[in-house]
């Protein structure tokens, strides 16, 4: 290897045209007409040999600006990922452009990895993808004999921090990349929208002298929908019944709630497979692959299933419980609508769950620095359930990005919420947690004021108290949406050391003495329902799509299982939905006609061109 003279190596080839121009091999290899945001930027500045830290959102094209280097650059590029399943994922995806990959794991059949290395010392692979731990393992250099090695890419960079989410021990080591291979560019990428994560990210790997590129974490494609719990199955089965058809992630906070979730989707006709990190190895694998492999199917999990995902057509994901944090929820919410189609995130959650939340938070052993931190977190993540603005302008303003007052794209903007001054209804209610002794939780609290004489009412004498029955003009259901946002807020809190008990916060004075007013969103869970009821049932898959193209969509669409069936890869590896949706409306009949859609490259047109050209053929004029 000659690292030491790398940087210099690769200008000078740059300079003298000795390699492919990168607009030449997008269009060339993966059929793309043109970069998208950032990547020409990126890739031309690893190229000329300097590292890069890259942070866009997922969708955005993260792979392409070290894959397209790799191709193009002389020598091999090393890519570090942390699962294998998305090691073998994209592999695949680089076989079917005919880009020749390999990927390195432990538990590879003896002769895929002889043969693996065989390919990598002859200087025939492009790409080579591996495990964390191997890279940094002594002697890994000598598996490359005298090829040089082009570029080093840290994908899914963010487990390197212990700050974010998927941290990973095996990540620390990566910062040695730097000293052990000098002058070879490094680019670590991540969908990470965290500032404290990113910094972290930069002092561990070493990255000082990285260029940073940032793209707007927005993604437009995905529709935001959060709603109060009602009947959690009722309006999970609704919301599924949209999306007959396409695949989804639909999370729960349990292992328990997973398996019972699933089995109920599929008593109810819903296609449905579970995945926990408690389940049996091989049954996990396999449900995993189904997820991969199928198109209709809704995979129920706990936040295990994540990182391996790199299925471009999920269409939706559906929160049953709250997740843990606002980026916990921007990461899984993120899984969906890869391919820029357009996508639906959607949550359910109620009172309980910020009971249950901060119960975990309470109870953990995690330092009280910790605590407070997730605390914080959890309220800021309550600050989005319960805003009557734009839920997309709430998200990107954590994460500190500037954004229209309104998305027209998530539920508030879609059905705008009615606020009304509940400044009166809060100073019932925190009079009412007051007068009870802040001893008692939200339900002992409305029957109070709604004057309802229960046993607890008459045993602690409560129904003799000042605030019994000044409550009467609200229901239960809107007493709770109350107390909820009073937590949202941070005018009470909920005291697990004393079963669950509402405590004020110092905060709540002001709302007594009148020096604020609280101002609080009219729950719209019976007017969303009435407006959902009425929409028609369209499979999001085939968005945009004329209804007199579908059916050659649908026959292209089975063409393109049968293809991935025999050839053992995902569907979206032969061709994404994007290309199959621009193949039905453009009906392409001619190399050159197919040539120019986006998805359609030099090689998946010799592999595949004439088996697609001959349905459209078949089905042109019907
Ligand atoms: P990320 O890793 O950032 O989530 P991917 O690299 O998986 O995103 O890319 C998302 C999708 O966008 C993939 O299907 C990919 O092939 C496609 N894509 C990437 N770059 C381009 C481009 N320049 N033009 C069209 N499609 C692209
Ligand atoms: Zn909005």
């Amino acid at each position: 290897m000659h690292a030491a003279n790398h940087r210099s190596d690769a200008q000078a080839l740059f300079d003298r045209r000795e390699i492919e121009k990168p607009l030449d091999a997008l269009q060339r290899i993966w059929g793309y007409p043109d970069f998208r945001g950032k990547q020409a930027d990126v890739i031309q500045h690893v190229m000329t040999g300097n590292d890069a830290l890259v942070l866009f959102p997922t969708g955005k094209g993260k792979s392409l600006c070290f894959q397209l280097p790799g191709v193009c650059m002389p020598g091999v590029t090393v890519v570090i990922s942390p699962l294998v399943a998305l090691m073998r994922d994209q592999v695949d995806e680089l076989r079917a452009l005919g880009i020749e990959a390999e990927c390195l794991w432990s538990q590879q059949s003896e002769e895929e990895s002889r043969s693996a290395r065989s390919k990598l010392r002859a200087g025939k692979l492009k790409l080579i993808y591996v495990t964390p731990e191997r890279a940094v393992l002594p002697g890994f250099s000598d598996l490359f004999g005298n090829v040089p090695i082009s570029l080093i890419a840290i994908d899914e960079c963010h487990c390197v921090s212990s700050w974010g989410h998927n941290f990973r021990k095996d990540y620390l080591g990566l910062g040695k990349l730097k000293e052990l291979y000098p002058g070879v560019p490094r680019i670590a990428l991540t969908a990470t929208a965290d500032p404290h994560t990113r910094d972290d990210i930069i002092r561990q790997l070493q990255l000082d002298d990285a260029a940073v590129f940032v793209d707007s974490f927005d993604r437009p494609n995905i529709t935001y929908h959060i709603a109060e719990r009602d009947n959690a199955r009722t309006q999970l089965l609704r919301f599924l019944q949209r999306h007959d058809g396409s695949s989804g992630i639909v999370y729960c906070l349990s292992r328990r709630k997973v398996e019972e979730t699933a089995e109920w989707l599929n008593k109810q006709g819903i296609k449905a497979r579970a995945y926990h990190a408690g389940m049996d190895p091989g049954v996990k694998a396999d449900n995993q692959d189904a997820f991969r492999m199928e198109e209709d199917l809704c995979l129920v999990a706990t936040v295990a299933f994540g990182m391996g995902i790199n299925k471009p057509n999920v269409r939706y994901v559906a929160h049953l419980d709250l997740p843990s944090s606002v980026e916990g929820y921007y990461q899984e919410t993120g899984r969906a609508g890869r391919d820029g189609l357009p996508s639906e995130a959607f949550m359910i959650y109620g009172m309980q769950d910020i009971v249950q939340r901060q119960r975990m938070i309470d109870e953990g052993d995690a330092t009280d620095e910790i605590k407070r931190i997730e605390r914080a977190k959890l309220n800021a993540l309550l600050g989005i359930c319960e805003t009557a603005g734009c839920r997309r302008k709430a998200i990107l303003s954590h994460f500190g990005e500037a954004a229209p007052a309104r998305c027209g794209n998530c539920d508030t903007c879609k059905n705008p919420v009615e606020t009304w001054d509940g400044s009166d209804a809060s100073i019932k209610a925190l009079a009412g947690v007051y007068r009870t002794g802040e001893r008692f939780g939200a339900a002992h609290v409305i029957d109070v004021l709604h004057g309802k004489v229960t046993e607890r009412t008459k045993k602690f004498g409560h129904d003799r108290l000042a605030v019994f029955g000044v409550g009467k003009e609200l229901s239960v259901h809107a007493w709770q949406s109350v107390f909820r946002q009073l937590l949202a807020l941070g005018y009470i809190r909920v005291a697990h050391d004393e079963y669950g008990a509402l405590k004020l916060e110092p905060s709540a004075h002001g709302v007594f003495k009148k020096d604020v007013a609280v101002i609080l969103r009219r729950d719209t869970i019976d007017t969303v329902r009435k407006r959902e009821r009425g929409k028609p049932v369209v499979a999001a898959t085939r968005a945009g799509l004329a209804p007199e193209n579908d059916k050659l969509f649908q026959a292209l669409r089975a063409e393109r299982l049968a293809i991935s069936k025999s050839l053992g890869v995902a569907p979206y590896v032969v061709f994404p939905d994007t290309t199959l949706i621009a193949f039905a409306t453009i009906r392409p009949t001619t190399e050159q006609q197919m040539l120019s859609i986006s998805g359609v490259g030099a090689t998946k047109f010799a592999r595949y061109g004439e088996q697609f050209m001959a349905i459209i053929v078949e089905h042109f004029g019907n």
